[in-house]
Formats: structure tokens, C-alpha cells, sequence
């Protein structure tokens, strides 16, 4: 199943895919929530409703809507760092014996479709195609013949990162969280439908060709991410991990090339949909609410 989260005019809507239409959901299941994260929670009670209300007429068409982040807001975004053994190999770096992770501030959340911005403080903008999985269950310690059992979803995700403020420090939370920097989407296609280790991942600028691997490729496979997280933290419905990206990102070109103004980067996964996101310059003007 699919599941979208939508804007109307009374505000956003979270629906189901069916063709090229979309159910509303809190319109046809009684007592459903209109918020993603309220849904992941009672989703054993009301996936057996919503796989009846499936069968009637959609309610809108796909392309009349606009589609946001399936989950607005994010309680944690996590993302591991070299993770698949072709971009390791490109970095120079060495292949880790742990999994790197760091966070993306949830403020960097943004929309399958929305722009993403160039900052005022870099030119040095790049894209990194990443399967994300949406964590289902509130959980801890999950060892990892368990850990299928914690993930909801997935969905295609764009780790977008500002590279001369993530090298310039040895944290690289700042360089990866700055805002509309998390995009993802197009909607969470639930764990039973795919297996996510066997899905042909790409992305493009402008229609070229930029990566192109298979999420069997990861060093880390999403249990061993959430076995190694839940020892640590507390994963909660609607956390988001970043699961890594493969080789080709604009950094590791000779010379390196970065997005600018007017690119359209398309990342896509098979059989998870994809996100295309344009870049806009940021003006880095004041704003204070
Ligand atoms: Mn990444």
C-alpha cells in the first residue's frame, strides 16, 4: 500500500493510492486520524477498514493534488554515512567497522516536489540518492532478527548536503540539516509490499544520469541500522533513517560539480516511486516570527 500525505484547501489530508487516484482517509474510515504519524500508530486497527474503503471510487486524482512529506514532521531523521561499498571507495574513505550515523534536523524536512535551496553561505550543494525507512513501532533495543518488525515503510529520499560545512568541522549535522534538505516521498509504500534490499536506486540532474546501484549493495543493511540505533535511542512511529547513499554524488567528481539555481535533481527507486526537487537560490535574508 501507498500512502501519501496531500494538501486541499482546508489543509493536509493523508490518503491511500489507488491508480492514479487517492482515497481519503479520514473521510472513509471512521475515527481515522488525518495526521501520518496518529495513522502508523493505530495502523493494525485500521489497515483491515482502510483495505475496504480501497475498493470505492478515489476521492481525487494524484496529479490534482500537491503532495508533501508523508510525515510533516519527523520526531528524529536519522542517516548513516557511508554506506554502500562503491561510495566509500570514492570518499577515500575507509570502510567502517561501525555504522556512522549523524541526525538531519527536522526542520530540513520537505516535500517530494518542493524546491530545495541553495544556501546564501555555500556553493557547494550536492545531491545523495537514499532509501528512507519510516520506523512503525516505538521500540528499543531490536536485535536484528526482530528488527523487520519496527519499520513501517519506505520511501525515496534525497540526503541534499552543503559540503564545505560538512567537511569543515567534524560534525557533519550542521552541513546536512539545513532547511528542505530532507526531502522525501513520493508516499510510504509499506514493508510487506517490497523487498528492500533488492531495489535498483538512481539519480539524475537535468535528465543526466548521476548514480545508479542497488540497495543490496549496503554495508549496513536497515536491520543492522536499527538494531544499532535501538541500543542507543528509543525509535518512535514516524522516525525517519536515512539508509546511505551509493557512488556518484557531484563531490567525488574531478573537479567536483555542484547543484546551482534552476537544476532538477530526480532521484528514483524501484518500485518506491521518485522525488524531483529544483534548486532555488536562498536570498539569506532575515526572518524572525
Ligand atoms: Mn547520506
Amino acid at each position: 500500500m501507498q500512502l501519501v500525505t496531500y494538501v486541499v484547501a482546508a489543509g493536509p489530508r493523508v490518503g491511500a493510492v489507488v491508480g492514479d487516484g487517492i482515497v481519503d482517509i479520514s473521510r472513509h474510515v471512521s475515527g481515522a486520524p488525518g495526521d501520518m504519524i496518529a495513522l502508523i500508530r493505530e495502523w493494525k486497527t485500521l489497515r483491515p477498514r482502510l483495505e475496504q474503503a480501497m475498493a470505492g471510487r478515489p476521492d481525487q486524482s494524484l496529479s490534482s493534488v500537491r503532495l508533501r512529506a508523508p510525515i510533516l514532521r519527523p520526531g528524529k531523521i536519522l542517516a548513516i554515512g557511508l554506506n554502500y561499498l562503491d561510495h566509500i571507495a570514492e570518499t577515500g574513505a575507509e570502510r567502517p567497522a561501525h555504522p556512522t550515523f549523524f541526525a538531519k534536523m527536522p526542520t530540513a524536512t520537505n516535500g517530494p516536489f518542493d524546491p530545495i535551496e541553495l544556501p546564501a553561505v555555500s556553493k557547494a550543494l550536492d545531491y545523495e540518492a537514499e532509501m528512507v525507512v519510516v520506523i512503525g513501532r516505538r521500540c528499543r533495543n531490536v536485535p536484528r532478527a526482530r528488527a523487520s518488525e519496527a519499520i513501517f515503510g519506505y520511501c525515496v529520499g534525497n540526503d541534499v548536503s552543503v559540503r564545505d560545512w560538512q567537511k569543515r568541522t567534524q560534525q557533519w549535522v550542521i552541513g546536512k540539516s539545513f532547511d528542505t534538505h530532507a526531502p522525501f516521498g513520493p508516499w510510504i509504500t509499506t514493508a510487506s509490499d517490497v523487498n528492500a534490499h533488492a531495489l535498483g536506486i538512481r539519480s539524475f540532474v537535468n535528465g543526466e544520469p548521476r548514480q545508479s546501484s542497488n540497495t543490496a549493495q549496503m554495508l549496513f543493511d536497515c536491520a543492522a541500522q536499527i538494531e544499532h540505533l535501538s541500543q542507543a535511542m528509543t525509535l518512535e512511529p514516524g522516525d525517519l533513517i536515512f539508509t546511505g547513499t551509493p557512488s556518484g554524488v557531484g563531490m567525488a567528481r574531478t573537479p567536483p560539480v555542484w547543484l546551482n539555481p534552476g537544476d532538477v535533481v530526480r532521484i528514483e527507486i524501484d518500485r518506491l516511486g521518485a522525488i524531483e526537487n529544483r534548486v532555488e537560490q536562498g536570498s539569506g535574508a532575515l526572518r524572525m516570527e
